[in-house]
């Protein structure tokens, strides 16, 4: 057989490439440290700020500090079984989570891993967990309203479809309340709700969860959970995957609103994260950039302009206060970012005004835009009213003689207070919260005692339905009250309260 050399070479050129492309190179280094949570590992030259890294036992870390001569990053599981000299790999990606509308109605961790035992979830694809927030041009003004269904809130604090509206108060005085009550009124409204809890009880959770079942607001809510038994780069990563997921829908045109409970366990759990990862702290021990981690979250929330679809985003952060000192640092931190807040005083609560807002520190900065016509002619001036009240009631503890004015301005306020109180789980459209702050504000209440109010405006909004439902539906119909509807409105309370007193 007769064999030529250049045959020979050829085909050897040809191997040798071959052979270079079943190469598979992966980065890689080797842990020289771990322990609480964090590894330091050596020889990733080129690995990616927040790339998740993967370690033995399929578990995956996420790089956080990229030093000279090694990367310090978390872990996202369990740190058993993985020691000192083990290999470490890159995988090219950012952290990232499933979206789509298979996550909606389920539970998932902060990685987006379902833990409702409802099998696997079909998603959509994946989405970094930090993304650029919209910039000016992509973004519009808001100009929709997102009904809480909380007359206290609807008419005096409203909130706007892509508005970042702050709830903030001590602990138990009915934050979450007020968060789960607008995620229940939503209900055929078509907005997606999305619950992040970061470092609560899974108790807590599960009661949560339980009631949104129960009320049927599964159907459009999804829950992400990072309990107190999570890791602390678990609940860090809470709030940005719950954003990413929005974000999805809210590209598509679609309007989303989320909740982040809270976000004062949030800093707390970065707070650990970086000590931990040995950066130096700085007030109150949290590092520099805690306010930068918050800003980049809340700034995602957006109203999109119409022409990318005009979707909206609405983030309600939550924040929890000591003994009402709203000049901490996170609380400031926070207000400032955020385009108002919904201010919860204890003394309130305590004292039987729940919901308890305090409306003379709580604002909207925007949502004010989006309300509807007929609740600013309503709304208009009670905010005035009630700060009068307010300072008159303190006036009149001395109980020196007070004059008529001022008598009946007292009494006016105590039946507006009285009318702003609402229970849990019963929120209100805006058409029969225009009717009864209509009744309330234009001083037809002045003959009914305070204790009777509550029952007088259950049994009147009853009356209404039955006997005047073009009321209510000329009003939600028409977003103004004409002279017409003010007139029969009038008509109808003078023949309630004939009925109702007798
Ligand atoms: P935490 O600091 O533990 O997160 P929180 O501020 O979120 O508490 P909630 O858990 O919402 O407070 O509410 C505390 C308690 O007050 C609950 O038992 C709740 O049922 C009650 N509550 C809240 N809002 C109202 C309301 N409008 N009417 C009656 N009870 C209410
Ligand atoms: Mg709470």
């Amino acid at each position: 057989m007769n064999i030529k050399p250049e045959e020979i070479t050829s085909i050897i050129k040809r191997e040798i490439e071959k052979y270079e492309k079943q190469i598979e190179t992966v980065d890689s280094g080797t842990i020289i440290q771990i322990g609480d949570g964090i590894a330091r590992v050596y020889g990733l030259d080129h690995c990616m700020a927040g790339e998740l890294l993967e370690f033995p036992n399929n578990v995956y870390g996420m790089a956080q500090n990229l030093e000279q001569d090694n990367v310090g990053c978390v872990l996202l599981g369990s740190e058993e079984g993985i020691k000192e000299g083990d290999i470490v790999k890159r995988t090219g990606k950012i952290v990232e989570v499933p979206v789509g509308d298979a996550l909606i109605g389920r539970v998932v961790n902060s990685l987006g891993i379902p833990i409702d035992a409802k099998g696997p979830i079909k998603n959509d694809g994946y989405r970094p967990i930090e993304s650029p927030a919209p910039t000016i041009i992509d973004r519009s003004s808001v100009n929709e309203p997102l009904q809480t269904g909380i007359k206290a809130i609807d008419s005096m604090i409203p909130i706007g479809r892509g508005q970042r509206e702050l709830i903030i108060g001590d602990r138990q005085i009915g934050k979450t309340a007020i968060a789960i009550d607008t995620i229940l009124n939503q209900k055929g409204k078509d907005v997606i709700c999305i619950y992040v809890a970061i470092g609560q009880k899974q108790s807590t959770v599960a009661h949560i969860v339980n009631t949104f079942t129960e009320m049927g607001a599964m159907d459009y809510t999804i829950v992400v959970a990072s309990t107190a038994a999570d890791s602390a780069p678990l609940q860090y990563l809470a709030p940005y995957a719950g954003c990413s997921m929005g974000e999805y829908f809210m590209n598509q045109g679609k309007h989303v609103l989320v909740v982040y409970d809270d976000l004062t366990k949030h800093a707390v759990a970065y707070r650990t994260m970086s000590l931990l990862l040995k950066r130096p702290p700085g007030r109150e021990a949290y590092p520099g950039d805690v306010f930068y981690i918050h800003s980049r979250l809340l700034e995602r929330a957006a109203k999109l302009s119409a022409k990318n679809g005009g979707g909206s985003l609405t983030a309600l952060p939550i924040i929890e206060t000591l003994a009402g000192d709203i000049t901490a640092y996170i609380p400031t931190n926070v207000i400032s970012i955020t385009d108002g807040q919904i201010f919860l005083e204890s003394e309130l609560f305590n004292a039987g005004q729940r919901p308890a807002v305090n409306s003379g520190m709580s604002v909207s900065r925007v949502g004010g835009n989006a309300q509807i016509k007929a609740m600013k002619q309503v709304s208009g001036t009670l905010r005035l009213e009630l700060a009068q009240y307010r300072e008159l009631a303190a006036f009149a503890q001395f109980g020196s003689d007070l004059d008529k004015d001022t008598q009946r301005r007292l009494e006016k306020g105590k039946r507006l207070i009285e009318v702003l109180k609402q229970d849990q789980y019963s929120g209100m459209d805006v058409d029969k919260q225009i009717i009864i702050l209509y009744t309330a504000v234009n001083d037809f209440l002045s003959d009914i005692k305070v204790s009777d109010v509550k029952a007088f405006e259950k049994d009147f909004l009853e009356y209404i339905d039955t006997h005047h439902r073009d009321i209510p539906k000329s009003i939600a119909e028409g977003k103004v009250l004409t002279d017409e509807i003010k007139s029969n409105l009038e008509q109808a309370i003078a023949e309630f309260k004939k009925i109702f007193l007798a």
